[in-house]
C-alpha cells in the first residue's frame, strides 16, 4: 500500500513571515522520512481551492497590510472553509491566518478586517506589541515558539485555546492561554516556525490526517534528539 497526503498550502506569497514556509517542509519531510508522499499545492488570492479535497491546509502570518487582501479573498472561501472544518479536515494557521479564522481583526488604524468565524473569537490592535519567546503547555507536550504581533485575540467562553502560556504572551497580554482549537483546525501564534521543533504537534497533524484519508495511523518513529534540542533553546531562552 502507498500513502499519499495532499497540502494545501494558502497564501504562500502573501502571508510568509518569520519563516512560516518551513512548517510545509516540515510535514513533507516526515511524511517523506516514513514512505509517505506529499502534493504540496500552493493557493494564492483568486486561486481555485476545495478545501474538502485536500489533507491539510497550512496558512501562515502576515503584515496587517497584507491581511486586507487575504480577508477579503478568505470572505469567498468561508462556507467551503467552514464545512471542511466540520468535516475535520487538518488545519493549521498561524498569527495572521489565525486571526482571520476568528471573527474580526481590528488593526491599530482602526481598519476593521472580517475573518470567517471559523474561531470563536475577536482580536483588537493593540499599541503593545507582544513579542518574545513563548512556552505553552498542550496535550501533545510543552511547545514552543516566537511571536510577533499587535493584534490581541479574546476567545469567548467555552472556546478551546490550543495551550496554556507558561511564558511568553500568546494569545493577548492577560488570559495566559495560546491559540485555538476546533475539531481538527488549530490556530497560534507561534512562529519559529513552529512545525520543525515541536514534532509531536507535527505528528498529530500528520496521523490525524492519515487517520482520516486511509482509517489507519501508521506513523513510525522518528529520532527527534535534534528536534528536542532544538526546542530547548527556547524553552530555555530569556523572554
Ligand atoms: N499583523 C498581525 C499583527 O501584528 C499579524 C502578525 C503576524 O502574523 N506575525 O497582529
Amino acid at each position: 500500500m502507498t500513502y499519499a497526503l495532499t497540502i494545501t498550502h494558502l497564501y504562500p506569497v502573501e502571508m510568509n513571515i518569520y519563516g512560516d514556509r518551513g512548517n510545509v517542509l516540515t510535514l513533507c519531510k516526515r511524511m517523506e522520512w516514513r514512505g509517505i508522499t506529499a502534493n504540496v499545492v500552493d493557493v494564492g488570492v483568486g486561486e481555485p481551492f476545495d478545501p474538502s479535497r485536500t489533507d491539510i491546509v497550512f496558512a501562515g502570518g502576515g503584515q496587517d497590510r497584507g491581511q486586507v487582501a487575504v480577508g477579503l479573498d478568505l470572505q469567498s472561501r468561508t462556507d467551503a472553509l467552514l464545512e471542511a472544518a466540520e468535516a475535520g479536515v487538518v488545519m493549521l494557521v498561524v498569527c495572521g491566518t489565525y486571526q482571520l479564522f476568528g471573527r474580526r481583526f481590528q488593526t491599530l488604524e482602526g481598519h476593521d478586517i472580517p475573518g470567517i468565524g471559523l474561531f470563536k473569537a475577536d482580536t483588537i490592535g493593540s499599541t503593545q506589541r507582544l513579542i518574545g519567546n513563548v512556552t505553552i503547555e498542550t496535550r501533545w507536550g510543552p511547545m514552543v515558539g516566537f511571536e510577533n504581533h499587535s493584534g490581541q485575540t479574546t476567545l469567548d467562553p467555552g472556546e478551546a485555546a490550543l495551550g496554556d502560556v507558561i511564558k511568553g504572551y500568546g494569545n493577548n497580554a492577560t488570559d495566559k492561554v495560546e491559540g485555538a482549537l476546533h475539531h481538527n483546525v488549530h490556530g497560534t501564534y507561534l512562529h519559529g516556525p513552529v512545525l520543525p521543533r515541536n514534532p509531536a504537534f507535527a505528528d498529530h497533524l500528520i496521523g490525524t490526517a492519515m487517520r482520516r484519508r486511509y482509517d489507519v495511523e501508521l506513523l513510525e518513529p522518528l529520532d527527534d534528539t535534534l528536534e528536542r534540542a532544538a526546542a530547548k533553546v527556547v524553552m530555555d531562552a530569556p523572554r
